[in-house]
């Protein structure tokens, strides 16, 4: 194998999501929804179908025309300012692809990038196939934690981690896996920081639409100076939940996204052309009724919260302190309180691990262990945490109830 895979080997979704085949436990862990596809995205998809022989056929490399004129009308407005579907955008397979293309479009070897942990996985490999070197910024539970609110840096900290070397920070608000949403002043003090070093943010802002009650969504592309100097990460398996459809953009200055195109160019060409065309089929429709209080972006919150609220009241049933999200759909949850120890020999793993895989093979329910979130100096900052994916339907939180009840 190549070296500079050393140390990436081992991945948390092929251990757990392995488990859970192997177990049938139900399945709160790795993050997909179990609900119904609404109707009007199986017509998106349908139509996609049906409508052209072309949609069956290669496309724009950088973006199926349909699509990236869809993405340029829903984000205009929402980034504050006329993007050119043509050199501002680039989909990609997913939010997945789109972040390794920032990563080998824009890193050197040697530079150093930013991350905030827990941060998403896959975060660290793609800094490390381009030979970056990651400088983690922690955010710590506050010691009565019960908000993702209360998962924070210390300003110090992320002042310091910025220096000439810097080439970028890659920020994930609502964040995977607190459910943080970032405020206007964390993010500004990003700002302030990416123009003071001269630095690119990554924003990764799959769960844009995951918002809950009393937060609000900041853009740190609308922050004045980062457009020119951000990469919004978007996708459309969250947007949809759909996780299926592996549709993902990039949106930021072309003088960015030109890099980001060569890597995708030269790696993928382009991702499947029905899917982009049931994509903008969706986005057309969610962009007509984007007031109306059936749009999709309104009603998936709404009834995510419920759900939400739900877990939280389940997990406090058991003795476990959930922390509630402020946005997106999984929810930490502090185990420490039921006191469950493992003496069963093995003291590399970390407990976050031995609880998670426990938790699924004689309890019947599936986790992640976040310390996947954390780099292996900062693994101890989530020991107590076990991460809870809600986007499930009622059934199965049904049968969550009666596992956690059989257990209680
Ligand atoms: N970023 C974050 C924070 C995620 O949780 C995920 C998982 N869906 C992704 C990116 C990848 O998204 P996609 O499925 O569109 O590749
Ligand atoms: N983003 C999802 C999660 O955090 C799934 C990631 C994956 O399967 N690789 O659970």
């Amino acid at each position: 194998g190549a070296r500079r895979l050393e140390g990436m080997y081992e991945n948390v979704w092929v251990e757990f999501a392995g488990l859970a085949r192997q177990y049938q436990p139900v399945n709160l862990g790795q993050g997909f929804p179990d609900l119904p596809v609404p109707p009007f995205l199986r017509d998106s998809m349908m139509k996609a179908i049906q409508s052209s022989d072309m949609n069956h056929q290669y496309t724009r490399g950088w973006g199926h025309p349909k699509l990236i004129n869809a993405l340029a009308k829903l984000y205009g407005p929402l980034l504050g300012r006329k993007l050119d579907p043509e050199s501002e955008i680039l989909v990609t397979v997913g939010a997945y692809e789109s972040l390794y293309c920032c990563a080998m479009g824009l890193i050197n070897e040697g530079d150093e990038v930013i991350l905030i942990e827990p941060f998403f996985d896959c975060y660290v490999p793609f800094a490390k196939m381009a030979g970056a070197k990651t400088v983690c910024v922690s955010l710590r539970a506050k010691e009565d934690a019960k908000s993702s609110a209360d998962f924070c840096w210390d300003e110090n900290e992320i002042r310091n981690a910025f220096n000439a070397k810097t080439k970028c920070i890659l920020l994930n608000t609502p964040h995977n896996p607190t459910g943080k949403v970032f405020s206007r002043k964390e993010l500004e003090l990003i700002a302030e920081l990416c123009i003071k070093h001269d630095v690119i943010c990554i924003t990764d802002e799959v769960y844009e639409w995951l918002i809950y009650s009393g937060s609000e969504h900041t853009r740190i592309a609308t922050l004045p100076g980062m457009y020119d100097r951000t990469i919004t990460v978007g996708s459309a398996g969250k947007t949809f939940s759909v996780t299926g459809w592996k549709v993902g953009w990039s949106m930021g200055p072309s003088n960015l996204i030109k890099h980001l195109r060569v890597v995708h160019t030269n790696s993928i060409y382009h991702c499947s052309t029905i899917t982009q065309e049931a994509v903008a089929n969706a986005i057309e429709t969610e962009s007509e009724r984007l007031g109306d209080k059936n749009c999709y972006f309104r009603q998936l919150p709404k009834m995510l919260e419920r759900k939400r609220d739900k877990m939280a009241v389940l997990l406090k049933s058991i003795g476990v302190v959930p922390i509630i999200p402020e946005g997106g759909y999984f929810m930490m949850a502090d185990v420490s309180p039921l006191g469950i120890k493992f003496n069963d020999g093995d003291d590399t793993s970390p407990y976050d691990y031995k609880f998670s895989r426990w938790l699924i093979k004689q309890k019947g329910i599936a986790c992640i262990p976040p310390s996947a979130f954390y780099s292996k100096e900062h693994k101890d900052l989530s020991k107590k945490f076990i991460r809870f994916c809600f986007i499930k339907n009622d059934t199965t939180m049904t049968m969550a109830e009666e596992k956690f009840n059989e257990w209680a």
